[in-house]
């Protein structure tokens, strides 16, 4: 299906989101010659990190080699949990036991109150709502897994997780495509951008100076006299925070080998009215769903509209490219919306990790909050605050993401030129799954 076909007039390909807080310059200052600690990239890992230094006293640069904003931070699908993705579709528990992999669960639930917090203390309005979000199961095993997460993630996140059967789930989700699914209470939505925003504006409050269109070429030095070599001169800085995530350059070789960069892609739909969007969401939680390639998807914070994403490819492929292809994925779901136009429809870089665990730790000198597997809103948003904790000296305990050892493959340098065929592998196994499965 041609995109003339399904598009509206005015079709953009650059995120919904951007309609109301696009990236931007405002604030931009030059770096200055000397601070105590640069941080590299201006989401939600550099802008928490930030925040949380500069409110203990701490001179601060945020430098981003674009807009702020311009990474993943402002193109999310803004569906926030804690702990409910931590290790998904990894061998977590294998590789770091159970006790670890389950205190990776609590810390994440705990971030989850955390950005509550952060929300209400520096008055962000960004439409977050507690909605809860529902899982759909692609299968039935797939929902017997689920059964048995449950407990765990009601003990460790106090998620409210709770198990709904194939005939319930049309109370969350007005759909035949899954085998039930499960719903958690703790988790919900909110608008990526204005969230980012609020925080780039609490950081200038609080004292950070931002410096866009500033890329960082190189950092050398060691701990406590460190150099960046930026395209807006050179900085001196006693500590160095990497937030750069699924854009990591080559500027960063250790880093980057550990962080493999996957597009993922996501739609909105013209507005649609209240009342239709709410027969597709009758409780209106975010959804997402079991799949190795999962879809995941939501009412736009006004209630108006779907937002739906994916991976749509796993080649290199612009939203205009993909954008058909989410479209069939969401009338798979919900055939409903046949002859729906779509206005929007974009692209961003989310960061796996070789062990599906985000990573905090310190490597020549250079503090490092990478690898938000896909769910990096509240998480990154955490491990930039965590970093920030570390650094002052004020962390309680060493988070459980901290010194981990952190994987890379012998093959891989930073370009994924697997992901097609293991991309491909993945949707095959998820086809066979969805095959075999009784209807
Ligand atoms: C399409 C999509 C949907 C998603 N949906 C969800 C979701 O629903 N829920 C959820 O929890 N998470 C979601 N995520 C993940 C979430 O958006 C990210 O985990 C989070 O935004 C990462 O924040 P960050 O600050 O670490 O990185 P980013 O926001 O990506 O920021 C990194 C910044 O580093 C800058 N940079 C890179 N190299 C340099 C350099 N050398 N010098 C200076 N600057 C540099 C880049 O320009 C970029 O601005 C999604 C991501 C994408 C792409």
């Amino acid at each position: 299906m041609p995109l003339s076909e399904i598009a509206t007039p005015d079709f953009k390909d650059t995120p919904y989101w951007w309609e109301a807080a696009p990236p931007d310059l405002e604030g931009d200052a030059p770096p200055p010659e000397e601070v105590d600690v640069a941080v590299i990239g201006s989401g939600y890992t550099g802008m928490s990190a930030a925040l949380e230094l500069a409110r203990e006293g701490v001179r601060v640069l945020v430098m981003d080699a674009d807009r702020f904003g311009e990474g993943a931070s402002t193109r999310s699908g803004g569906m926030v949990s804690g702990g409910v993705n931590v290790g998904k579709g990894g061998d977590s528990e294998q590789r770091y036991g159970k006790d670890r992999v389950e205190a990776m669960i609590e810390e994440a639930g705990e971030s989850y109150a955390h950005f509550e917090q952060l929300i209400a203390r520096e008055g962000i309005d960004c439409h977050y709502a507690r909605t809860g979000r529902f899982v759909g199961a692609h299968t039935p095993s797939a929902h017997r897994v689920q059964a048995r997460k449950v407990a765990a993630l009601n003990d460790r996140a106090e998620a409210g997780a709770a198990i709904v059967s194939r005939s319930g789930q049309k109370a969350h989700v007005n759909t035949d495509y899954y085998h039930g699914g499960m719903t958690i209470d703790r988790s919900g939505g909110v608008h990526p951008a204005l969230y980012h925003k609020g925080l780039r504006q609490a950081c200038l409050r609080a004292g950070v100076v931002l410096s866009g269109n500033c890329r960082v070429h190189k950092v050398d030095g060691s701990a406590g006299d460190m150099t960046l070599h930026t395209s807006r001169g050179v900085v001196r800085a006693r500590e160095v925070v990497l937030g750069t995530n699924g854009y990591t350059g080559r500027e960063m070789p250790w880093h980057q080998r550990r962080v493999i960069p996957i597009a993922s892609y996501i739609i909105a739909t013209e507005p649609l009215g209240e009342d239709r969007v709410r027969e597709l969401f009758p409780d209106l939680r975010m959804i997402a769903d079991t799949k190795r390639v999962l879809y995941y998807f939501r009412p736009s914070p006004d209630g108006t509209r779907v937002i739906f994403g994916g991976r749509a490819s796993f080649r290199s492929r612009t939203a205009v490219e993909t954008a058909p292809v989410l479209y069939k994925y969401m009338l798979g779901i919900f055939p409903q919306l046949a002859g729906v136009k779509i206005s929007h429809g974009w692209t961003g870089n989310v960061a796996f990790t070789f062990d599906r665990v985000p990573h905090m730790g310190t490597v020549d000198g250079v503090h490092y909050a990478l690898g938000c597997n896909g769910s990096g809103v509240v998480m990154m948003s955490h491990l930039g605050h965590q970093t920030a904790r570390k650094i002052l000296g004020k962390a309680n305990r060493p988070s459980a993401f901290e010194g981990l050892p952190f994987p890379t493959n012998p093959l891989y340098r930073g370009t994924p030129w697997f992901l097609p065929t293991v991309g491909a592998w993945y949707q095959i196994r998820d086809r066979i799954d969805r095959m075999m499965a009784p209807a």
